[in-house]
């Protein structure tokens, strides 16, 4: 099965409530789309959402690299070749991980389908239940604990708490919100970088001491300070998870040989797709770090592709797959179901989404 054409198009969803973190407001997913054709037809999707704090992508960088870059290197190849064409992908083109996670995760859904079978079990797994958490973004206390008191009774069990940008004031935030939801629910929180190393040692420490019982801390300190992460792990009790110091399967290696971070937060948009993702699962596998896998604001076209493969790789012990639960609708048809914290897997071959609202832009 030869690869035939790429083209792509944009999908624009409206955010229920705008989602905040220390480096960004967002209101809306706006992504760019793919779709890869073979000379027998059938058709793969993948997803790519301008993260430009992150990886650096913008939408018409993503649609540039791809349409300019990736198109051209990839027409003409075999579609099982899946490791090739990403090899052939990164050598064409320096960075641009998100336009590579988009045409890639389309390359692997294109070839589950050919192999009649769902993505997870291409991968290595099953369609058995992924559990996600909820991001509850950073907002006045009130407004965080009233954030949470809904998630909860939207039957999420787990909330991802977005903080980092007023240092020990953090601390009050989560207490807060501990004393509303109760002491069943598992509290995530996620720094977004916006912590020095010391004062993330000084918080975490302050949290532990009031028995907030915090399940992970989320990338308290810079994504290229890996000293001061370690300082952080090794200073405190809460497993300390590595987002934005990990794109690639070099950097996952880097963090667990100096022990900067205890758990690793795989994204598709940062590891160049699925191809990417399953080096680092390989690493982590071989050394029994365990990942969680998380989205940017992505719909449920390319979040569903991280629930294969969560789905297929047990050494992903956590999901933070929440991006379909923040947009205000569904534009597509077939897929895993997203039930509040539920994402059920089913057996459609690929990906499993069979509609797309697919309109090809020209550059
Ligand atoms: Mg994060």
């Amino acid at each position: 099965m030869i690869i035939k054409d790429i083209e792509i198009s944009e999908i624009k969803i409206p955010l229920v409530v705008p989602f905040k973190t220390a480096l960004r407001t967002v209101d809306a997913v706006d992504d760019i789309l793919v779709r890869v054709t073979s000379d027998t037809g059938e058709v793969g999707y993948g997803e790519a959402p301008p993260t430009a704090v992150i990886t650096g992508d913008i939408k018409p960088s993503i649609a540039g690299a791809i349409m300019n870059i990736l198109r051209p290197t990839l027409i003409g190849r075999d579609v099982d070749d899946l490791i090739g064409n990403a090899a052939a992908m990164d050598l064409a083109l320096h960075g641009n991980n998100s336009a590579k996670a988009a045409v890639d995760i389309a390359l692997w859904d294109l070839y589950a389908k050919s192999c009649g079978k769902p993505l997870c079990r291409v991968l290595g797994g099953k369609a058995r239940e992924v559990e996600t958490d909820v991001t509850i973004s950073v907002n006045p206390i009130e407004e965080m604990v009233a954030d949470s008191l809904r998630g909860v009774s939207d039957g999420f069990n787990i909330l991802k708490i977005k903080v980092g940008r007023e240092g020990l004031k953090d601390v009050e935030r989560i207490r807060e919100i501990r004393r509303a939801v109760g002491p069943d629910i598992k509290l995530r929180v996620d720094a977004n970088q916006g912590w020095e190393a010391k004062q993330s040692v000084r918080i975490i420490a302050a949290m532990e001491d009031e028995g907030l019982d915090i399940d992970l801390v989320e990338q308290p300190v810079k994504a290229h300070d890996l000293e001061g992460m370690r300082y952080v792990t090794s200073n405190t009790y809460t497993p300390i998870l590595a987002d934005e110091s990990v794109f690639s399967a070099a950097d996952a290696i880097e963090i667990i040989r100096t022990r900067a971070a205890d758990l690793i937060n795989i994204k598709l948009m940062k590891t160049g797709g699925i191809t990417g993702a399953l080096r680092i699962c390989a690493v982590a596998e071989a050394c029994g770090v365990e990942c969680m896998t998380g989205c940017m604001l992505e719909s449920k076209l390319s979040v569903s592709a991280a629930a294969h493969l969560a789905a297929a790789r047990p050494i992903i012990t956590r999901s933070d797959l929440d991006g379909p639960a923040l947009c205000k609708l569904d534009p597509y048809e077939g897929g895993p179901t997203f039930d509040g914290a539920r994402i059920i897997m089913n057996e459609t071959p690929g990906i499993g989404i069979t509609g797309v609202p697919f309109t090809p832009i020209k550059l």
